[in-house]
């Protein structure tokens, strides 16, 4: 039994021994066999080489994504007739040379002759494919320099190509390319003569619009073979047989009917670029049209917003019954006016119709509205735009304007107040309106930090002290401020009549030589008679003219008159020269000043020495530059400058290397005011000392006493002026002496 179990274990061994054997068997059968076809196969495929994009030789079909073209095409047919089948793979390598020594392609294309590798490894190539005529390419008209000294561009992945021309014809230049963009870029810089590749490529490529400068010389350079290359291996030989009899076997019919296919029976395919070239004029006038119709709409919504806004801001900031401000709008146009004109006197009224309920009640609201749109259409006749007119509330009505002389006065009682009082009377209602108004005249400090509610709560707490004490009329918060305002409105007002009227003079005050005891010039000052108002003196009207803008009227007459006094001396035969003074302000209302005097003298026919200017020391200090420059005019007429007031403590003595003044006038009184007499007199030494050194002349005016008229002479300033000598006097007195 036992015996009989182990004979059947022995039999299931042998029979799974068996069955183990025959499996690993039939495994390593086909094993084998798979390897053997694997390796059959791997004969059979060629993996080549191509250098990527190089229309129409090779390229990439962008519907397949195959590479396609004449080399890749006629590759195919005579692999194919070998027995091959091929796959081809853009090269990544710079050049054709490197791409040898990389293993893993079988055949590299194309080449002209069996050049070496980059590492230097030999190489065999196939026969030709077919063979490619090089032509030369230069810009439109360019006459094509004698071949053999001709500077040429080529493409850096020919140069292999690059090194047969070379070969060939030693003593052409060939400079490589990355990209036919920068063959055709450095042709155009005119860096190299004409650009050298194949014919195919330039029926090709020259399609392209941005290329249409370009000309092709048909005369053929030379041919060259496009073969397949690898390297000089045993393996790379056995290939080459094999290709050569694939290329044996291509006729040339085939080869023609390829080579027609790419050239001229495949049009040039535009890139975006290229459309954009081709239809560049269109594509700019669509430009300027685009963005002229942008430009249009863009505009138009900013009107319109532009115009919405103006709507909003009517709204907000215009009472809609009477067309005057909202207190709103009132307080922004106050602000603003106060920025733009700090130098307008200006003031705030607020006014109140007395017992308008009454009104209202007796002949109804309509009515009521009526009168305040009169009040505020009245008052807008006399307002300028440097003016503003609000409405406070129901009755109340505020206005910003000018501090006025007396004849302002007179024309708002006429124009507005009068007609408002007599509203009633004029319609033959027999009820006369009365108002009263409290008045802010502003300070300084409002200009500075303007607040339009307090103000107004100031002229508010007046008019209603004059309600409450039942008075018709208005009264003053600042009654000084006022008076003073008013002064000087009317002293401006009455300049003109003033000149016509002859109430301004001419005083003259000499200028003497200490050490000749002769008067040596004068000075013209100003003096204002006034009919009404006395003598005024220059420190009074002088500020007020300058602060209102009007000096150079004052001045113009004054130097017309003094020049006509000149004209007069020397008729007489008395060549006298008198200094004259210009304001600050003066420059700015006629920056042309020195051509001014320039018509003045020729006018009265006087020799420019007998003109001085006198401009004031802080003059140079605040607008240097249009000084200087007016300065040098001046002196290139002929005219001296003085410096006046000089010492009063304005400038810095490093101005005076910049400021071309001829003479400095030195005025003691702004040195003797204060401080010890002994300082003062150091100061006066040296500044002496340095007008001297600095090659200008000085004179020293304010001199009242003997002793400084001494002293000034024994530092060598002899030309003073001052009371110890003269005066001020008139025409007449000076013509005397
Ligand atoms: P200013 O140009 O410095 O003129 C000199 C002033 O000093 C004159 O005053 C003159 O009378 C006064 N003065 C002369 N010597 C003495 C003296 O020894 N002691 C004292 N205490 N004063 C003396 P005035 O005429 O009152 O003129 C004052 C200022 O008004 C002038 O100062 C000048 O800046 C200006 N001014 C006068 N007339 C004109 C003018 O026609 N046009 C312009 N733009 N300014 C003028
Ligand atoms: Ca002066
Ligand atoms: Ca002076």
């Amino acid at each position: 039994m036992r015996k009989s179990i182990s004979a059947k274990w022995v039999q299931t061994a042998v029979a799974c021994l068996t069955i183990a054997l025959i499996g690993c068997l039939l495994t390593a059968f086909s094993f084998y066999s798979w390897n053997v076809n694997a390796a059959e196969k791997a004969k059979d495929a060629l993996l080549v080489g191509v250098p990527p994009d190089r229309c129409p030789m090779f390229y990439n079909d962008p519907e397949t994504g195959e590479i396609v073209g004449i080399g890749a095409d006629l590759m195919t047919e005579a692999s194919k007739e070998a027995g091959y089948t091929v796959t081809f793979r853009e090269i990544t390598e710079p050049t054709l040379k490197d791409a040898l020594d990389n293993p893993e392609y079988d055949v590299i294309l194309p080449f002209g002759s069996a050049i070496s590798s980059a590492s230097g490894q030999a190489c065999v190539i196939s026969a030709p494919l077919f063979q490619t005529p090089l032509t030369l390419v230069t810009v439109q008209g360019q006459d094509l320099p004698a071949i053999l000294r001709m500077k040429v561009g080529m493409l850096k992945s020919q140069g292999g190509v690059a090194d047969t021309v070379s070969s060939m014809y030693p003593d052409i230049e060939i400079t490589l390319y990355d990209t036919v963009k920068d063959c055709v870029a450095a042709l155009r810089g005119g860096e190299v003569q004409a650009l050298l590749n194949n014919s195919y490529l330039w029926s090709y490529i020259l399609q392209k619009p941005s290329y249409a400068d370009l000309e092709v010389h048909t005369t053929e350079m030379l041919s060259m073979d496009f073969c397949a290359g690898t390297p000089d291996t045993e393996k790379g030989r056995a290939i080459i047989e094999r290709l050569n009899a694939g290329i044996g076997a291509l006729d040339n019919t085939k080869r023609q009917a390829v080579i027609l296919d790419y050239t001229t029976r495949k049009l040039y395919e535009y890139d975006i670029f290229d459309h954009i070239y081709a239809h560049r004029v269109f594509l700019g006038f669509g430009a300027v049209f685009f963005w002229s119709f942008v430009f249009l709409i863009i505009r138009r919504l900013r009107l319109m917003r532009g115009e919405h806004e103006k709507t909003v801001k009517k709204l907000v900031d215009q009472d809609p019954l009477t067309g005057a401000l909202s207190m709103n709008g009132f307080r922004k146009r106050v602000t603003e006016l106060l920025e733009a004109h700090p130098d307008i006197p200006y003031m705030i009224s607020y006014n109140n119709i007395r017992d308008f309920k009454f009104i209202n009640d007796s002949y109804g609201k309509a009515v009521g509205d009526e009168l305040l749109r009169f009040w505020a259409e009245r008052s807008m006749m006399v307002l300028t735009e440097e003016e503003a007119i609000g409405r406070a509330e129901s009755d109340h009505m505020v206005v910003l304007c000018r501090v006025g002389g007396g004849a302002k006065i007179a024309r708002d009682e006429e124009i507005v107040l009068d007609p408002v009082r007599n509203y009633f009377l004029d319609r033959g209602k027999d009820l006369r309106v009365q108002m009263s108004s409290g008045v802010y005249v502003l300070t300084p400090e409002d200009y500075e930090h303007p607040d339009v509610d307090h103000m107004l709560d100031l002229a508010r707490v007046v008019e209603k002290k004059v309600r409450e004490s039942g008075r018709d009329g208005f009264d003053l918060y600042n009654q000084e401020q006022w008076e003073k305002e008013k002064w000087i409105a009317d002293l401006v007002g009455h300049l003109r009549t003033a000149i016509r009227t002859n109430e301004l003079l001419i005083w003259y005050q000499p200028q003497v030589d200490f050490e000749t005891k002769e008067i040596s010039g004068a000075e013209a000052l100003c003096r204002w008679k006034h009919a009404k108002l006395g003598c005024i003196p220059p420190s009074e009207f002088i500020p007020a003219l300058e602060n209102s803008g009007s000096i150079y009227e004052l001045d113009c007459y004054v130097w017309d008159k003094v020049c006509q006094d000149l004209h007069r001396w020397n008729e007489k035969g008395k060549h006298m020269t008198v200094s004259v003074n210009v304001s600050r302000c003066d420059i700015h209302d006629n920056p042309n000043l020195a051509d001014h005097f320039r018509d003045l003298i020729e006018k009265y026919n006087l020799s420019p020495d007998q003109l001085k200017v006198e401009i004031t020391e802080s003059a140079y200090v605040e607008d240097s530059s249009l000084l200087i420059r007016i300065t040098q005019e001046l002196n290139a007429y002929g005219f001296q400058v003085e410096m006046d007031d000089f010492g009063s403590g304005y400038s810095s003595l490093n101005m005076l290397k910049e400021v071309p003044v001829n003479r400095i006038k030195l005025d003691l009184r702004f040195l003797n005011d204060d401080g010890d007499p002994v300082k003062g007199r150091i100061i006066i030494e040296c500044m002496i000392h340095m007008a001297r050194a600095l090659g200008m002349d000085i004179i020293a005016e304010g001199v009242e006493t003997v002793d400084q008229a001494e002293f000034l002479n024994s530092l060598g300033c002899s030309e003073m002026q001052g009371y110890y000598f003269y005066k001020p006097m008139p025409v007449s007195e000076f013509e005397e002496h």
